[in-house]
């Protein structure tokens, strides 16, 4: 099942993507849960009524609804840096023995067509296409022959990040976390439909271009190895998202540096995940203000 969060006629809800439509169960039974987060926390009984208001939940097309990140903010947007064995080389990186853990701040999300801004203090902004797997199920020191359990679906994920800021300070959570730098979806595709999340092919272009082309095959840390290991230190609940790291192929490895401009359109499709597509545009005049 694909599920995404989706805007019409001035509201967001979730709703199951068929192809070119899009199902709004939300419409025939106001007991499921608009919102992901907490329609993922209801667990199987939200599940039940879902499919079940799905036989006559009305259809729309989905070329007329506006998809939103499938968890607008989710409490935890984990990552994970240096995770394919070429992406350390091509950043003549050391491949790290402990996974290299740190955060974005869920301020930073945006939805999966939606622009993303080349931020006004620095041109140097790249683009990271990802694996991110979904929290279903709360829970806590997860063993890794279990990890896979508690995965409510699997997103495609653009970890832009401003380079420069990440060698300004020893703490990546600020370069990786400019608004609009987090941009997810293009809907959560259920872990029943991804029967080996290590088998996924990645592929990134820039205006057509193939920049990244690996698999998820080439991960240094499993899927299961992030959520063992993370879960030893706090508990994983609905809604949380981790990103698994990056193939090669970014801007920072080539020579001359290939930034992303604004025109350019960056898109990352994973094998049955989908894709998401954002243009890259100069960041606004109107992001400057203090609220009175
Ligand atoms: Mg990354």
């Amino acid at each position: 099942m694909k599920l995404a969060s989706f805007t019409t006629d001035g509201r967001t809800r979730i709703g199951v993507v068929e192809y070119e439509r899009i199902a709004d169960p939300c419409a025939v039974d106001p007991s499921i849960p608009t919102d992901m987060t907490e329609f993922l926390t209801a667990g199987a009984k939200a599940r039940t009524a879902l499919d079940a208001a799905l036989r006559s939940a009305p259809r729309r097309p989905l070329a007329e609804v506006t998809l939103g990140a499938p968890v607008p903010r989710p409490g935890k947007f984990l990552a994970v840096g240096l995770n394919y064995a070429d992406h350390i080389k091509e950043l003549g990186a050391a491949t790290p023995q402990f996974p290299s853990t740190f955060a974005k701040m869920s301020s930073c999300i945006t939805g999966p067509y939606d622009p993303v801004h080349r931020p006004r203090v620095s041109d140097s902004m790249d683009y990271e296409g990802e694996l991110g797997l979904v929290i279903g199920r709360r829970c806590r020191h997860v063993p890794k022959e279990r990890a896979l359990e508690v995965v409510a679906g699997y997103v495609v994920v653009n970890d832009l990040t401003v380079r420069e800021w990440v060698g300004l300070t020893p703490q990546v959570v600020i370069p990786k976390s400019f608004d609009t730098h987090g941009p997810f979806g293009p809907w959560l595709t259920t872990a029943d439909e991804v029967p080996d999340p290590q088998a996924l092919s990645v592929k990134t272009t820039v205006n057509g271009e193939v920049r990244q082309n690996s698999s998820t095959a080439e991960m240094i840390f499993s899927c299961a190895d992030l959520i063992a290991l993370l879960s030893q230190a706090v508990t994983l609940e609905p809604g949380d998202i981790i990103t698994t790291g990056t193939p090669p192929g970014v801007g920072e490895g080539f020579t001359p540096k290939r930034y992303l401009q604004p025109g350019d359109v960056v898109r990352v499709e994973i094998d049955g995940l989908g894709a998401i597509e954002n243009r890259v545009i100069a960041e606004p005049d109107d992001t400057a203000f203090i609220d009175t």
